[in-house]
């Protein structure tokens, strides 16, 4: 088990001594010199800093253990399980990082001529073309640069289908479940489309009849998520599909969470028009540190046209990959230059790596591990699994902790804080919202059946405690977290008065 280091919470500026260093810069030749003076009088604006900065004066040692302890500080999947549902916060093969520092990722750039970078247009077409293969799709974009960037980038061409048939004026609703993502009605909203959210039936899927009372000629489209924020599969996909295409909308796949279906099942089968995937979720790059991230797009063939431009495409004739701008019915660029790079290099190579069956067995191990453990959560007292009690689940599932609030007044938030005690990084709590006291627990494919009992165990501790007689135990769920770093925090002042930076720390003490 994982436990956090603490420290005492010196900063490195109050460590500074004047005079210290901890390097060494050799002196400037002659010509560097005049260069350094032609730069200096070439910095116009009166504004622009010319005097030092005010960095911390520490010796090589100071910084070394300066930065050693903020990483002990820290918790991350290289310490230990992280069942934060829906992120996928899984282990990723350190190979997917290593590929990206070889020199021919590293030292190119995007406005080199094609002819000099025909590796790198390889292997985007190359993994654009699996992913069309994984979900049925006819086409993808490597463009977005996220999974709710691909959702835009999917209502835009929604936009532009139903522009390209003069009836954009008409198709104004974009209907969404009540248990898609959170991202889902946002984008809809942004792209210009009035949101209808229908709700679920009691075993967490679309409600057939509060789709059918929904769907109207305004419809432009509908967005379902799959798995959906239940960890549940959908069960009548292709009668949903059909009553939308009845009235000529079109049918968005959310494949966040893909490494629940991958090799076993392909939305383009299922009869869904656009799909977008999370390559920092799914394919090897860490989703939540705040990105860079991936978010390519599928469409199926008559849609096409609208893909953003430029597409990387090959010339079988002089057998070069380049990129095709002439796309007339594009709805545009949608990031800078055509995708994040070193996020596809990191697809590219995981997707190598496993091969078809890997990935199959990616999916299998995710759907086993996360059914263990609802299995075994769900009989804990106080817990319970209010959808899909009874069913399989796909990569993840809900929890519900309402029966402890009830019986002891003891929260969802209390039971996540004890786990970070018990060095485990929480569930996503409180979503989904149709989930009161959510504890939404996704294990992910690569951790080891031990680690998954040793959070089974911590909930049957959790539950003997707050249904103890014994105040200190009780306590000890209430107190908590206390072996860490940062305690609990005041939410409210964190977001009035945040201090980020050394500089508003001395304001304030001033
Ligand atoms: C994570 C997620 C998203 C959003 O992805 P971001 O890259 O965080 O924008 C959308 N839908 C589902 C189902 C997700 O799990």
């Amino acid at each position: 088990m994982f436990k956090q280091t603490t420290w005492e919470k010196t900063l490195i500026f109050e460590l500074s001594t004047s005079g210290r260093i901890g390097h060494q810069v050799g002196e400037l030749s002659g010509k560097e010199k005049s260069l350094l003076n032609q730069v200096k009088q070439r910095i116009s604006p009166k504004l622009l800093r010319r005097e030092l900065p005010d960095l911390p004066e520490v010796s090589e040692l100071s910084v070394i253990r300066h930065f050693t302890r903020l990483s002990q500080m820290n918790y991350g999947i290289d310490t230990g399980f992280y069942p934060l549902g829906s992120c996928t916060m899984k282990y990723n093969p350190k190979i997917c990082d290593l590929v990206t520092t070889f020199p021919e990722a590293q030292n190119i750039h995007p406005y080199q001529d094609p002819s000099t970078v025909q590796g790198s247009l390889q292997i985007m077409y190359k993994l654009a073309k699996w992913l069309a293969e994984l979900s049925g799709m006819s086409k993808v974009t490597l463009q977005p640069a996220a999974g709710a960037h691909g959702e835009y980038t999917g209502m835009m061409i929604v936009r532009k289908y139903h522009e390209s048939k003069g009836s954009l004026n008409k198709k104004t609703e974009i209907i969404i479940p009540d248990s898609a993502h959170g991202t889902n009605p946002a984008t809809a909203t942004m792209c210009g489309f009035k949101t209808v959210v229908i709700p679920s039936n009691e075993d967490g899927c679309v409600d057939l009849e509060a789709l059918r009372l929904a769907v109207t000629d305004k419809t432009a489209g509908l967005m379902l998520t799959n798995p959906n924020t239940l960890g549940i599969f959908e069960q009548n996909i292709e009668e949903i599909i059909n009553i939308i295409h009845e009235v000529d909308g079109l049918t968005y796949y959310d494949g966040a969470n893909f490494n629940a279906i991958m090799g076993k099942v392909r939305p383009g089968d299922m009869g869904f028009d656009i799909v977008h995937f999370n390559l920092h979720k799914t394919f090897a790059t860490p989703h939540g540190g705040g990105g860079p991230g991936a978010g390519p797009v599928g469409v199926i063939s008559r849609l096409e046209p609208f893909l953003p431009v430029p597409t990387v495409d090959f010339d079988p004739k002089t057998k070069l990959y380049f990129f095709q701008y002439d796309h007339p019915q594009s709805i545009g660029k949608v990031r800078s230059y055509f995708g994040n790079f070193s996020i596809i290099l990191r697809a590219y190579t995981y997707i190598l790596r496993l091969g078809y069956e890997g990935l199959i067995a990616v999916s299998e191990m995710a759907v086993l591990n996360a059914n263990y453990m609802k299995t075994l959560c769900q009989t804990i007292k106080g817990f319970s699994v209010p959808f899909g009690k009874d069913s399989f689940c796909m990569h993840e599932f809900v929890l519900s902790s309402q029966q402890i609030l009830k019986d002891t007044n003891i929260s969802a938030l209390d039971i996540s804080k004890f786990m970070i005690d018990r060095g485990f990084h929480p569930p996503t709590i409180y979503f989904p919202q149709i989930v009161p006291e959510a504890l939404m627990i996704e294990p992910t494919e690569t951790e080891p059946k031990k680690m998954l009992d040793g959070f089974i165990a911590i909930l049957r501790d959790i539950s003997k405690f707050v249904y103890s007689d014994q105040e200190d135990q009780r306590n000890q769920i209430l107190e908590a977290p206390c072996n860490v770093s940062v305690r609990r925090i005041d939410d409210v002042k964190a977001a009035r008065n945040p201090i980020l930076s050394y500089r508003m720390l001395k304001q304030q003490k001033e």
